[in-house]
């Protein structure tokens, strides 16, 4: 009863009433990656292909990208007479995803693994570090770039 007037507290009648389905569990963040995300008649996007932790707010960009990419090899594959299920266009999508994937959770998981750690030492050169991105324009234009995802191969889907 405590734990569901708590969330009524924070989030007011957004959801209606709300109820407990079951007892309360919670899940660590942590870090998932998997090369393969494709298999016999089975493609991965999403939290199912990569999980990640949320410190940069990427996780759904990341899955909208893979949605979008899927969505262009399948599309081609139907064009040319394919079957959607083929291991060769499917694998087309796994390798198209794979370094986007790798390089988004890389770095979520280097900015988790620096922000973690404590002390005023470590503390003063994350400030010196992000100072120096915020003075350099085009460090900055890179960072903003990779954030807003619009660097690498876009699928068309996501260029609108
Ligand atoms: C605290 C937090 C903050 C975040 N902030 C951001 C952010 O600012 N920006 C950003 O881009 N991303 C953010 N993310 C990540 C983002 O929420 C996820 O990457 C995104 O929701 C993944 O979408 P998905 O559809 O792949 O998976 P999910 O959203 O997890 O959807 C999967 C769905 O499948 C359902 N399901 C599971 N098993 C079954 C089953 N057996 N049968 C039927 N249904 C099932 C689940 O109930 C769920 O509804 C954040 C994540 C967290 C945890």
């Amino acid at each position: 009863r405590a734990f569901l007037a708590e969330v009524h507290k924070r989030m007011g009648d957004l959801l209606g009433e709300l109820t407990l389905n079951s007892a309360r569990s919670s899940w660590p963040l942590s870090f998932q990656h998997t090369a393969k995300i494709v298999d016999h008649r089975l493609a991965l996007v999403g939290d199912s292909a990569h999980g990640m932790h949320p410190i940069a707010g990427q996780g759904l960009n990341l899955g909208l990208r893979d949605v979008g990419a899927l969505v262009e090899v399948l599309d081609e594959a139907l064009r040319l007479g394919l079957d959607l299920g083929d291991a060769q266009v499917l694998k087309k999508y796994e390798e198209w995803r794979a370094l986007d994937s790798l390089m988004v959770m890389g770095a979520t998981d280097s900015l988790t693994r620096i922000f973690g750690i404590r002390g005023k030492t470590a503390s003063a050169l994350r400030r010196f570090g992000m100072d120096g991105i915020q003075r350099t324009s085009w460090l900055k234009g890179f960072f903003m770039n990779e954030a807003r995802g619009v660097s690498g191969q876009l699928p068309e889907l996501l260029k609108a």
